[in-house]
Parts: structure tokens; sequence; C-alpha cells
């Protein structure tokens, strides 16, 4: 068989965390790591994981205040843990454990993300992900809205050993979709490996192609060991990876069509040019993001 293997272009140990607010404790491994910098793993433009966290028990919730986003989306992953969010469209909501939550940002939205009121009481477990995933130029503008995509509802493809799964929250695995939609090619899965599972994964050629270990610790292509925590990020090269579970593990797999267009970032918007950047401060300081209460 001749061999279409993508190969590692690295693999990333988590960088030093840093805080969001109060309530998460993340560590960023793009856009900040030069190595994929703003670029490297388009459509998506941003990735914080908050590693295994034990939250103190609080009667106030921890997270961050009211803030706006314009120009691209919100994808939060919950794995342990609760987060409740509510924005300006007057939405609100919780990402339970296996949840997710899409929020198209597109031409604007304030919004402000805590711990669930009973979780923060109790304290507990947290671990989640937030990805931003750009959106092309002709859809930044697109109007706000939310997709919850609840564990229950996500298409599952059982694998060979009859217990590992790949849940699909966007993009398309063995004949099966996931129910998100997308403004590009976005493909967005978690694989849940027993210890010695197998998985197989195709992406095209040109697609940014990346895998956190959320859990225990696979081994790519039959080649490289990848703990817990860590980031691979690969080639432009081949299609195919092999993922085989070192132990039982949970992946979560990105993989996207790039985007080529220019990126003007600061802060919370995400657009092609500073002009862009200016309008979306002055709209913002203008109200034309609608209220939320703090
Ligand atoms: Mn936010």
């Amino acid at each position: 068989m001749e061999n279409n293997l993508k190969s590692i272009e690295a693999i990333l140990p988590p960088p030093h965390f840093h805080m969001v607010g109060d309530g998460f404790r993340v560590h960023n491994f793009f856009p900040s790591q030069p190595k994929i910098g703003m670029t490297g793993m388009s459509p998506f433009f941003l990735l914080d994981y908050g590693s295994k966290w034990v939250v103190p028990p609080s009667d106030t919730p921890r997270g961050v205040g009211v803030h706006p986003h314009r120009g691209f989306e919100t994808v939060t992953i919950a794995y342990h843990g609760k987060v409740a969010h509510h924005d300006s469209t007057g939405k609100s909501g919780v990402i339970g454990e296996g949840d997710v939550q899409w929020m198209t940002a597109g031409a604007g939205v304030l919004h402000k993300e805590y711990h669930e009121e009973e979780f923060s009481k109790k304290g507990g477990l947290l671990q989640m992900v937030q990805l931003w995933v750009n959106l092309p130029s002709k859809y930044k503008m697109t109007p706000a809205k939310y997709q919850a995509i609840e564990s229950k509802n996500m298409k599952k493809v059982v694998l060979d050993d009859g217990e590992s799964s790949v849940d699909l929250i966007a993009g398309d695995y063995k004949g099966m979709k996931g129910p998100a939609f997308t403004f590009s090619k976005v493909d967005l899965f978690n694989a849940n490996l027993i210890r010695g599972a197998k998985a197989g994964f195709s992406f095209e050629k040109n697609f940014n192609t990346g895998m956190l270990v959320i859990e225990g610790e696979v081994k790519i292509n039959n080649l490289k060991v990848v703990p817990e925590n860590h980031f691979v990020f690969f080639s432009h090269d081949g299609e195919d990876i092999l993922v085989e579970a070192v132990e039982k593990s949970v992946v979560l797999i990105l993989s996207g069509e790039p985007i080529h267009e220019p990126i003007s970032s600061y802060g919370p918007f995400v657009m092609n040019t500073e002009a862009e950047i200016s309008q979306a401060y002055e709209d913002f300081n203008n109200g034309k993001f609608g209220y939320l209460e703090d």
C-alpha cells in the first residue's frame, strides 16, 4: 500500500497557562506559539485549552464578564464541569460535560462566560476547550447565532473494536456527518478510544490539521507517542493519519480548509483590515453590539 500519511510537523507541549477572567485557566496553543501563529491552523484562529483544573467552591461563579466579538465563531467544548453563557441576543444556556456551543459572533455579539452556578457552588473538575474559527470575509458580518450541540445529538461512529467511537461535532467521517453548520469546510471530532484502539482519518492534503490529546496517550502513524495535553500539528504532505490509543484516550481532532485572506486581529475581533478593527471598536463604543447586563 502506498504511504499517503500526513507527517508530523510538531508535537507541542502545553505552554504555561494564563487566566481568562478569573474562571478559565488556559494554555494557548495558537496563535501565540510561532510554530502555528495566526495562519498555521486556519480556519482555526485560536485554541485555548483549559487542562484539568480542580476549581475550589465559590458562591460567586468565576468566569469572564461582558465582552464583544466580531468576525469569527467561538466553539466551546466542555469535557468536565459546566459553563454557563448569556449574550446580547437574549440567549443563554449551559454547556455540560460532552456538550459543545458553536457561537457565530459574525457582525457582533456581547456575551459573558461563567462557571454554571451549581457547579461553582460545589467546585470540581473543569476541563474545556475554546476554539475561534475564522469566518471568510463575505460572512464576517453575518448575523450572530448559536448552535447548542448536546452530546446526545452528535453523530457517533462506533469503531471496529465495538467500544471506541468518533463523535462528530462538524464535518464528515465514514459516511456520517456532524450536526454543526459551518461557513467553510471544517472537521471537528472527539475520538473516545479504549486502550489499544486504532482509528484512521483522512483529510485533504491542503487542510490544516491538528490533534489535542485531552486524556490518555496515543501513538500517531505508528511512530510518535503523544502524551496528554499535547498538540500534534500535521504537515501537508499526505492525507492519512493513524491513531492508536496507548491507553484509554480522548483526542480532539480538528481539520479545515485554510482561508487565504489577510487577517487583522485585535482583542476580541478578527477581521481582514485595520479599518475594520477600528470600525468594530467604534460600533462597540456606540452600543451597536446590543446590551447585556453584567
Ligand atoms: Mn468570549
